[in-house]
């Protein structure tokens, strides 16, 4: 980036709310419903009826209020956001204005360099989201409006972030405690977690706000990340011609890679915000707060912590392992069963995780909960390598067939006969011949090219069937040749 300004972002992120029922009505949020099928007078704005809050819409808001170090606003109230759009049948969206159920968080964002950002959090508050609209291929617009008031949680952010990569770690990190918490998939492309992004830009050292536009529909980080960069160096050579910013909303346009002008920014009175007159504050006691941080799960960079001291893991590990709730579980419920527990162990079952588990997961495209070699297989199998009963390479194959049918590491290596061969006389057997057949190679060997040693290990090990315990392979090899 241009060294002469500085880049000023704020993110406001939308998640989607795992509730079962809307936010202010018993309809489901099942997706894939028929269109208009998840409705009722309510979420359709029909006159005379009332919504009623959701409890639970609650109870998710302020376990992520307390996850992000927020305060909660003990009373607050919902108010009437009004515009006028076709998905929005009555006229007005329920969300929260002055006063947001939770106030004043931050997170300390890691950042590739190692060090730590502090991001503010201004607010998070409760709305509803409002319905689809479907355009045909040719000039109708069809409405959906099963959407129409599931829950969302809008997580508002201080403008303190100055690069694309920080908005990329503060959106992974909010990614990642919504789905600890389990209260929202997650899913940028499926649209259950949605950001918009401000920028503005201004002369490094100054420290009065540059007008700032908004970019939304980013849906995916990798979309995040262009559009901040796209919108970034638009600015500056904007300013840096002598133009100015105009304070607008734009839409990102991911094919052609370029933010595109929707409409000039609405301002807060626009919106004619004023409290419900249907729905009652909101009051949380005490006893509510502290029962929801009582049952907060272990968060992401306490876990990944507690990887590092107790499995005595690389934090590059540890950090891998703890990107996903599930998989953290996987990986700690396989240490659990080890055998022999200790740093190697620990680290193994590491190794074991992040490359064959997650390449396998990756491949077959199905969840870990799915993936067919539990982590007490998983643990077993590093037991045999362990104890000697197979070795590294076997073990790959006892992992494909452990893949594929799911059956425990023993009895594959016992059907298959893949019993580690630590016979030493057998072993030096085998390893005469070989070096009565080779003659050359031994006198290359001694004759100081010893390269050709790994031409003998896997000679040994080929005609062994990769079964001869390779410490034992590898030592009287050494011994013999090195006379
Ligand atoms: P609105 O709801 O109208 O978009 P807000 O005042 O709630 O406006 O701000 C939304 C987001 O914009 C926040 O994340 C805030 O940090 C960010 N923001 C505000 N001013 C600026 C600015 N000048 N440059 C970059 N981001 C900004
Ligand atoms: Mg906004
Ligand atoms: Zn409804």
């Amino acid at each position: 980036m241009n060294g002469k300004y500085e880049a000023v972002i704020g993110l406001e992120v939308h998640a989607q709310m795992l509730t079962q029922s809307k936010a202010f009505c018993a309809c489901t949020t099942t997706f894939g419903n028929g269109p208009n099928h998840n409705t009722c007078p309510v979420c359709l704005g029909m006159p005379g009826v009332l919504p009623v809050l959701n409890r639970k819409l609650v109870e998710y808001i302020l376990a992520m209020g307390l996850a992000t170090n927020c305060s909660i606003t003990q009373r607050s109230v919902f108010a009437r956001k009004n515009y006028f759009y076709p998905d929005l049948p009555k006229g007005y969206q329920i969300s929260q204005y002055e006063d947001p159920i939770c106030q004043f968080g931050h997170l300390d964002v890691e950042l590739n360099d190692g060090t730590v950002k502090h991001i503010g959090i201004t607010r998070i508050h409760m709305e509803e989201d409002a319905g689809k609209l479907v355009h045909d291929m040719h000039v109708d617009t069809l409405v959906d409006v099963n959407r129409c008031g599931v829950p969302l949680i809008e997580i508002v952010s201080e403008p303190d972030m100055h690069t694309s990569h920080e908005a990329y770690q503060y959106l992974s990190m909010i990614k990642q405690i919504v789905t600890y918490l389990g209260i929202c998939d997650g899913n940028m492309e499926e649209g259950s977690l949605r950001c918009d992004a401000n920028v503005s830009v201004r002369l490094r050292g100054t420290d009065k706000l540059g007008t700032r536009t908004e970019v939304k529909n980013l849906n995916s980080f990798r979309n995040v990340e262009r559009a901040l960069e796209y919108e970034i160096a638009r600015q500056i050579a904007l300013i840096e011609d002598g133009g100015r910013v105009v304070q607008e909303t734009l839409i990102w346009d991911a094919d052609r890679n370029v933010a595109l002008s929707m409409r000039s920014k609405e301002e807060a009175h626009d919106y004619r915000y004023f409290p419900d007159p249907d729905l009652v504050p909101v009051v949380v006691s005490d006893a509510w707060i502290e029962r929801v941080r009582a049952e907060l799960p272990e968060l992401p960079q306490k876990r990944r912590d507690r990887f590092v001291a107790d499995f005595h893991l690389p934090k590059y590990d540890a950090d891998i392992l703890t990107l996903e709730r599930p998989l953290a579980e996987y990986y700690e419920t396989a240490a659990g069963c080890l055998s022999a527990k200790n740093p190697e162990t620990f680290k193994a079952v590491s190794n074991w995780v992040m490359t064959d588990v997650l390449r396998a997961v990756k491949e077959s495209n199905i969840t870990i909960a799915d993936f067919p070699v539990t982590p007490a297989h998983l643990s077993a199998m590093v037991n045999l390598i362990t104890e000697g009963t197979i070795s590294g390479k076997i073990a790959k194959d006892v992992f494909e067939e452990m893949l594929a049918g799911g059956e425990a590491p023993m009895a594959i290596v016992q059907r298959k006969g893949l019993v580690q061969i630590s016979d030493t006389g057998a072993i030096e057997a085998i390893i005469n011949e070989i070096l009565a057949a080779n003659a050359a190679q031994v006198e290359q060997y001694r004759a100081g090219k010893t390269q050709v040693f790994g031409f003998f290990v896997g000679a040994a090990m080929k005609a062994m069937k990769g079964k001869a315990n390779p410490n034992i392979v590898n030592a009287l090899l050494k011994k013999k040749l090195d006379v």
